[in-house]
């Protein structure tokens, strides 16, 4: 049996083609759905990630405003600019780009965004909404994967999930969500004991660990679906994901490649948060 490659680029695309949709017919009404983009300080990286989400935003035809910060900017300045864009009637979606420089509080940050422009709902309201089931913005990276389920007819109703990661940003979000679409799903972490068994019950098998190659195919049960979540380097510097790709694809049922897999769908995501923002505040 080989795992049938789930494409998350080719399903991202359709996903910003429906996107792109909706933004013509919103335009018709006059509105312009915008993204704010917060970047402070210089991080490649940091830089890389916010040209990818502002090139997307064009695609689409949403207005994307760029906010380009020294690395020596203070609490206050950076909070005062989030107060700005909170007010600021034509914008609907505010995002401000992690890792802030040293010395600034990411918490306090977040903290202070209009949770209705929380495109990223990370804002302790939204994560408050995910806990309950009733979503109006969702954390990205989790709401892509469900997305790619969805698109693959993965049913996730009574599937053992198993999530190893418990970060606020993919970890905890994606348990919660694959627990509101019925699945039984265990939370696996660095102080996990028996690791290796217990992703090994896994139906839905969900790597977002930041380690290259830790699945290995002995954790992996035959036919299960395996997502990578990772964004990692090889020994060359190379892109990779959590997952031992090349010895697990044979016996899952399908699998995401990355890149190609989960990343293309979170940037697809945030665009179609920042038209939900705008929906819903401009009624
Ligand atoms: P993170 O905040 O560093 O969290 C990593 C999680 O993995 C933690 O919960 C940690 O456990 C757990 N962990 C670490 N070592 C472990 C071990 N030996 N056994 C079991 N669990 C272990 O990372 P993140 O932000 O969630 O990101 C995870 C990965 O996804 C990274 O590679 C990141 O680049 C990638 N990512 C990709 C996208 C995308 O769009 N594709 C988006 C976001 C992140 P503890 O809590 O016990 O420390």
């Amino acid at each position: 049996m080989m795992g049938k490659r789930i494409d998350g680029k080719a399903i991202a695309a359709e996903l910003r083609a429906q996107v792109a949709l909706e933004t013509v017919a919103i335009k018709k009404q006059g509105i312009e759905p915008s993204l704010a983009v917060v970047i402070v300080g210089d991080d490649p990286a940091s830089r890389t990630y916010v040209n990818n989400k502002k090139k997307a935003c064009a695609e689409v035809g949403i207005r994307s405003l760029e906010f380009a910060l020294p690395k020596e900017t203070s609490q206050k300045e950076l909070e005062e600019l989030v107060q700005r864009l909170n007010k600021d009637p034509d914008v609907d979606g505010i995002l401000v780009q992690s890792p802030l420089p040293k010395g600034l509080d990411e918490k306090a940050i977040v903290n202070e965004i209009n949770p209705q422009k929380d495109v990223d709902a990370f804002h302790p309201v939204n994560v408050g909404h995910i806990m309950i089931g009733d979503y109006k913005l969702l954390p990205c990276t989790p709401a892509g994967i469900m997305e790619l389920l969805r698109h693959e007819n993965i049913s996730v109703e009574g599937k053992q999930c198993v999530v190893i990661g418990r970060s606020n940003i993919v970890g905890k979000p994606m348990a919660m969500l694959l627990m509101h679409a019925n699945g039984t799903v265990t939370i696996c972490h660095s102080k996990t004991k028996n690791l290796k068994e217990i992703c090994k019950q896994a139906d839905i098998l969900v790597a977002a660990v930041g380690k290259t190659k830790f699945v290995t195919k002995e954790m992996v049960k035959p036919g299960a679906v395996v997502i990578d979540v990772g964004m990692d380097r090889d020994e060359n510097g190379k892109l990779c994901g959590d997952v031992d790709y090349e010895a697990v694809e044979p016996i899952a049922s399908a699998i995401t490649p990355v890149p190609g897999g989960v990343g293309p769908m979170t940037i697809a995501m945030l665009l179609k948060n920042t038209l939900t923002a705008s929906k819903q505040r401009r009624g």
